[in-house]
């Protein structure tokens, strides 16, 4: 796991992140902080964490040359970090193995989860059966209506579901009903978060289970091309497929990070959640990072084709990270992120998640720009299985056609 360089005792990643929460949680959150610091050089942990990730995840993920494509585009090579072929389709299982390992060192017999397009749902009812705990997702009553195969989904596996009526009915109000349904009972009950947001520990936590996804790409980068990438581009929501790509080359000052965010429609208000492109700071969901407000301050409305990068804050680390200088971050649009989609499952028969399909659509705007001797590499944090009726849709109702 990423050593905790850059996150001081308090969890705070220069100005951004801490922990901006109703007084009750702060003895909960630092009994978390506290074993987490505890087990996260643990031998036995860290040995039970790697073999589920290898038996019951798949892992390693293969570091996948396109070649098609990238002779397609004349310039740097293109490979993929293929997270896709993870359990369950994605990079989010990494994070609720770990977290849940811990869980059980902590003693907790029940798991809440809150979850906006359902997949870090299905990934926590999926580990919460494998570990044999009571697990109870949180989802706004909109999704739950839109994500009805991933409702089904976490049902099959034993989770309950609860429908959140508050506000707009969408992941915030998840959010905000599964933190306030967990003080009361946290002595039994363990909060896994999905992606690396939220009050301190978990953006250190989320980004150090997400870390193996950088660790196996910069040995097979080294074992297939005798040296480190040039680039690595991720897609970022919340920001943990993106941290965990980046983080164990953030000292390879060579290597150039780049974080792509949906610019959905248009760069107008509403219409996006580009959060680090045209964000400014602020609090929510209790942390302080780069956030998309309204004229008040309140989080704003977003919108992206992919129901997994609509989110109005992000990670605190890429906040940090985009002030330092250090990682850069883009936007890609809808109609950027379906020509990738179509790209890459024509070029090379793999069918991206739209997620992934932004970092793709800015690794093929920059791959014609560089030489033939550098090397990109994406890390396509999805499996696009779970996009394909929408795309259909899209299609059978005119608004989109085959290329
Ligand atoms: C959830 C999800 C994302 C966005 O979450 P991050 O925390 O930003 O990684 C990206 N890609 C896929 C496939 C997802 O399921």
């Amino acid at each position: 796991m990423a050593d905790n360089t850059i996150v001081d005792a308090n969890g705070f990643f220069g100005e951004y992140g801490g922990q901006y929460v109703p007084e009750p949680l702060i003895p909960i959150l630092n009994e978390l902080a506290d074993t987490y610091n505890k087990f996260r050089e643990d031998p036995d942990f860290r040995r039970e964490f790697e073999y589920y990730l290898a038996k019951y995840s798949g892992r390693p993920t293969p570091l996948y040359l396109c070649s098609n494509l990238t002779k397609e585009l004349g310039g740097a090579k293109i490979y993929l970090k293929r997270e896709d072929l993870n359990h369950l389709g994605a990079h989010k299982v990494n994070n609720t193995i770990g977290q849940i390992l811990l869980a059980k060192r902590m003693g907790k017999k029940k798991i809440i989860a809150e979850t906006g397009a359902g997949q870090h749902g299905v990934a926590t009812a999926a580990t919460a059966a494998l570990m044999g705990m009571k697990c109870t997702i949180y989802m706004g009553e909109v999704d739950v209506e839109r994500q009805k195969l991933n409702v089904f989904r976490m049902r099959m596996m034993g989770a309950e579901v609860i429908s959140a009526q508050s506000g707009q009915r969408t992941l915030k109000e998840a959010v905000d009903e599964a933190l306030s349904a967990w003080v009361g009972q946290a002595e039994d009950t363990y909060y896994l978060l999905g992606s690396a947001v939220g009050p301190h520990p978990y953006p250190v936590m989320v980004r150090d289970f997400q870390s193996v996804i950088g660790k196996e790409a910069k040995q097979q980068c080294l074992e297939d091309e005798g040296r480190l990438p040039d680039v690595c581009i991720a897609c970022v929501g919340g920001g943990s497929n993106a941290i965990g790509l980046f983080a164990d080359f953030i000292d390879e000052e060579g290597v150039k990070l780049i974080g792509v965010e949906p610019s959905g429609r248009s760069l107008e208000p509403g219409q996006h959640a580009a959060t680090l492109c045209l964000g400014k700071p602020g609090i929510m969901h209790g942390f302080n990072s780069y956030m998309l407000q309204d004229e008040a301050g309140e989080p704003a409305p977003v919108y992206s084709i992919s129901a997994g990068l609509d989110y109005p804050s992000v990670g605190p680390e890429h906040s940090h990270l985009k002030d330092l200088g250090r990682a850069e971050y883009e936007h890609a649009s809808d109609s950027e992120a379906i020509e990738a989609f179509f790209k890459l499952s024509q070029s090379e028969g793999i069918i991206p998640a739209l997620e992934s399909s932004h970092a793709l659509a800015h690794a093929m705007k920059l791959a014609p720009q560089l030489g033939k001797d550098k090397i990109i590499v994406v890390n396509l944090s999805g499996r696009g299985d779970k996009d394909v009726g929408q795309i259909e849709e899209m299609i059978s109702k005119g608004e989109l056609s085959l290329p």
